[in-house]
């Protein structure tokens, strides 16, 4: 579906306060934090804000934003986990202003991180903006995707394939879904009005997954490390805006 102005300003109203859940997030995490304190940090911008969750009851999912440590690639739940020194983690959080979404996520390192886990962040990070630059109107969805796994597999990495992106608006997860992979120049068209929330899972080992027995964390099938980064994105007449910055 192809947003107004209108909408792609309220969703970078929505975009803003999770840019600002990132921050704080950020700033709280080191060693001996847990990750339930790091969903009260997010609670307490969402209020703080007048924003709403679009994560707490999502399919029953229990909290405000997912917290994924180390193996775990995403959707896990935070609680009593406290966070270890040369730990990764992956956090993700959205809000909703005035019923637009805005969804965004990113890995950090907690205290010191090995060089191989740092060069995972590195070059995920690297992959979702080689993809944003491709969202211009007329290039196809599959350019996205496609530039994500060119630039993690030439790192040596897998990308995910069972989770994907999506696009975003009155709700978190609209259709198209956007693949973290694939051939260039396939599917839709690119267009004016067109917003996505574009997020590489990078696995250090093989892109296999599998899921806990809690029904949401999913977790790399070799036991490596997984990073995650997500914006929410608008296609304008210029090009890309990246709307979940603050
Ligand atoms: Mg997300
Ligand atoms: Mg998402």
């Amino acid at each position: 579906m192809l947003r107004t102005k209108d909408e792609i300003a309220k969703m970078r109203r929505a975009g803003r306060v999770v840019a600002e859940i990132h921050e704080k997030t950020r700033e709280a995490i080191r060693p001996g934090v847990s990750t339930a304190e790091l969903d009260q940090v997010a609670r307490e911008v969402l209020d703080r804000r007048g924003a709403k969750s679009n994560f707490l009851g999502y399919h029953g999912f229990p909290a405000t934003i997912c917290t994924s440590p180390n193996d775990m690639i995403v959707h896990g739940i935070p609680g009593s986990y406290r966070l270890k020194e040369g730990d990764i983690i992956s956090v993700d959080c959205g809000a909703i202003i005035e019923g637009y979404h805005g969804d965004a996520a990113y890995t950090a390192g907690v205290g010191e991180v090995s060089p191989e886990a740092e060069r995972l962040m590195k070059v995920t990070e690297e992959s979702l903006w080689a993809a944003i630059a491709q969202m211009r109107a007329g290039n196809r969805l599959s350019d996205i995707g496609h530039a994500v796994q060119t630039v993690a597999e030439a790192a040596g990495y897998s990308v995910v394939r069972e989770y994907v992106g999506h696009a975003i608006g009155t709700a978190m997860h609209e259709e198209p879904q956007v693949p973290n992979y694939g051939p260039p120049g396939k599917g839709p068209k690119l267009k004016v009005g067109h917003v996505f929330a574009v997020e590489p899972m990078v696995n250090l080992g093989g892109p296999g997954t599998r899921v806990l027995e809690d029904g949401w964390s999913v977790v790399t099938a070799d036991g490596q490390l997984s990073a995650h980064f997500e914006h929410s994105i608008a296609i304008l007449d210029d090009g890309p805006e990246v709307l979940t910055v603050p």
